[in-house]
């Protein structure tokens, strides 16, 4: 990913609660539309200019061709504040951070994330680095808001269940249960993103517990009842598939070695 820095130059009267909010808006469309990576966007302003840093999955990811609609409103709404285009500088890869995909058509792909990932929550499932977002068709609403809700959602469930100090068991639930609602919302977005790409599109389901590894490598497909265990692991997490359900997963992590 490539470390980006974007200055906001006043050119009339503003204040600073209005620029900022402005400035913001630009920063959360980018982020739902997958163009910038992470959370917390630290803003200065020196010499009438608002300056913060970025990181993207792409030397190019800020270009106008890769924007959604959201972003060009929120672009345009800079003036009324006084704000000028922003301007953008690539400061070069970041060498803490993964590449992203390459592929033009990945043979498959997969939604998955963890607590520590602030990259893109699809992966190809060939090379298992990130997809920019911005580089698929629009998931709902001309961006990808739906699916970076996801991804958040995800995470924080994750950063329950390691800390163990409260609500852990509804947040595991959340990511092992075919039942729970983060499923329901992951399914739901594979099945939109697979009609929208044709590409087959999976989606992770976290395993933990369980008695032994044997009962664990003789697991179920807990959708369809069948046999899905790979013949080996794939992408070091992977150890069973099931193409009629779309769905991967690991053999407990309690006894994966
Ligand atoms: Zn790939
Ligand atoms: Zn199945």
């Amino acid at each position: 990913m490539y470390l980006t820095t974007i200055e906001f130059e006043c050119f009339a009267d503003t204040t600073i609660s209005q620029a900022e909010k402005a400035i913001n808006q630009v920063l959360d469309c980018w982020r739902y539309n997958g163009q910038i990576i992470g959370r917390e966007f630290p803003v200065v302003i020196k010499d009438a200019t608002f300056s913060t840093r970025v990181v993207c999955p792409e030397e190019n990811s800020l270009l106008e061709s890769h924007q959604s609609a959201q972003v060009k409103r929120a672009k345009q709404a800079l003036s009324d504040v006084g704000l000028l285009s922003p301007k953008i500088k690539s400061l070069g890869r970041d060498i803490n951070s993964d590449d992203s995909d390459l592929c033009e058509s990945p043979s498959w792909q997969v939604l998955y994330t963890n607590y520590l990932q602030s990259c893109s929550p699809l992966r190809c499932g060939d090379h298992f680095t990130p997809i920019p977002l911005y580089h698929l068709p629009a998931v709902a609403n001309g961006d990808h808001k739906q699916l970076v809700k996801w991804q958040e959602d995800w995470s924080a469930c994750d950063q329950l269940q390691m800390n163990g100090s409260i609500l852990e068991h509804g947040a595991l639930m959340e990511m092992s249960s075919t039942k729970s609602h983060l499923f329901k919302r992951g399914s739901n977005l594979c099945k939109r993103l697979e009609y929208l790409t044709k590409t087959p599109t999976y989606l992770y389901l976290y395993r933990v517990g369980g008695e032994s590894l044997s009962t664990e490598k003789a697991r179920a497909c807990p959708s369809c009842g069948g046999q899905w265990k790979l013949d080996e692991v794939e992408h070091d997490i992977f150890d069973f598939k099931c193409d009629s359900c779309r769905l991967v997963s690991n053999i407990s992590w309690d006894f994966k070695r």
